[in-house]
């Protein structure tokens, strides 16, 4: 089968065939519906090298940790799934037997550094291929719901609910605001979960107007960048400021933005992967503020996602690309000409709305 394998640090993924996986017992062959290409992909193959990855990330393997697909063979041992159904892939793989898994969390799995992998696409094998493994524990029921469009949530609505969903203490009073920073896919998630789980005023901002765009119809207030933009935040508070900024960028820009505006007994939460850095001292900060960062999310979570989405509460902006134009789809997400999220289908035709995607950006430096 055909497959994405990344095979060395600062290399580009290529394009290759490998042996179809054979399930073992308590797992699933699944022939993949949908696979997002995820900015984090970028940050294995463009940036990481042994020095600064964590161990279980070294390569090889096949990408792809934001997977859908539909069950084609069950292995040994396994009960109560059935051929031909759709789930999506719970990506982080912990330990299994500590506390932190036994909750779902394998995300923050006590057992991290004797583990060989962070989960599938992040250290084993992933769903940028045709087929893959699968252990029936993370599978998650999609039942009738498109599982071509769910595989974005797989990541980036995970990580959006969990940010949320950690924020709600926050939020669950009248007369609260949030603030969503950043309005690419996880920020236009989470600008809905905002909306389905909380009655909180939701202002948003991006540099990019049609994603303020599409935030606006979605329900959110959109605040405009500039020079007073903190003093806008503020006013649409009523002067209180915001109880819950969730940064989905991350630069010292931003963050600096979110503790300009952040309420007292507020809360900061910084998503986005920039690698930002700021000041935090009891003087410069409203009394209890808290600053935090989330990764990923959980198992249950999950579920609990899938649940909203079968609902058809949730909408999802995708680019379909076939499984043979995925090194292309990569080469649009280092430029940041991608809108919506890429999505890799291995099987059945795809057409790529050509209007959706701007192509000619410079690229970021990558060998190989
Ligand atoms: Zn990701
Ligand atoms: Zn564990």
């Amino acid at each position: 089968m055909k497959a994405v394998r990344f095979d060395a640090w600062k290399t580009r993924p290529a394009l290759v065939d490998v042996d179809r996986p054979v399930p073992g017992p308590g797992e699933v062959l699944l022939k993949v519906a949908g696979s997002g290409a995820c900015h984090s992909d970028v940050a294995l193959y463009a940036i990481f090298d042994q020095d600064i990855a964590m161990p279980q990330l070294r390569p090889s393997y096949i990408l792809g940790h934001e997977v859908t697909g539909w069950v084609e063979e069950t292995g040994p041992g396994v009960v109560g799934i059935e051929p031909g159904t759709a789930h999506m892939v719970y990506a982080a793989r912990g330990c299994g037997h500590c506390a932190s898994c036994a909750r779902g969390e394998d995300t923050l799995c006590d057992n991290v550094a004797s583990m060989t992998s962070l989960g599938s696409g992040l250290g084993l094998d992933g769903g940028m291929a045709e087929y893959m493994t699968v252990p029936v524990r993370n599978l998650v029921p999609l039942e009738g719901a498109d599982p071509i469009k769910a595989a974005p949530l797989v990541d980036a609505g995970l990580t959006a609910y969990h940010a949320v969903k950690l924020a709600l203490p926050r939020l669950t009073s009248g007369g609260r605001t949030a603030l969503v920073i950043g309005l690419g896919g996880v920020g236009q998630f989470a600008v809905q979960i905002l909306g389905e789980m909380t009655a909180a005023t939701v202002l948003a901002t991006d540099i990019k107007a049609e994603a303020c765009d599409l935030a606006a119809e979605r329900g959110a207030t959109v605040v405009e960048g500039g020079e007073d933009q903190a003093a806008r935040i503020r006013e649409l508070t009523g002067g209180r400021g915001v109880d819950a900024v969730f940064d989905l960028v991350g630069t010292e820009d931003t963050i600096r933005l979110a503790q300009s505006v952040v309420a007292v007994r507020g809360r900061i939460t910084v998503v986005g992967l920039a690698g930002g850095r700021t000041d935090w001292g009891f003087y410069t900060t409203p009394f209890e503020a808290e600053l935090t960062g989330t990764y990923m999310g959980t198992l249950e979570e999950l579920h609990e996602l899938a649940a909203l989405y079968r609902a058809g509460r949730l909408e999802v902006d995708i680019t379909p690309f076939a499984l043979e134009d995925a090194l292309d789809a990569y080469a649009r997400l280092e430029t940041g000409t991608m809108l919506g999220r890429a999505v890799i289908v291995p099987h059945g035709t795809v057409t790529v709305d050509d209007a959706a995607v701007a192509a000619d950006a410079e690229a970021v430096p990558v060998a190989g």
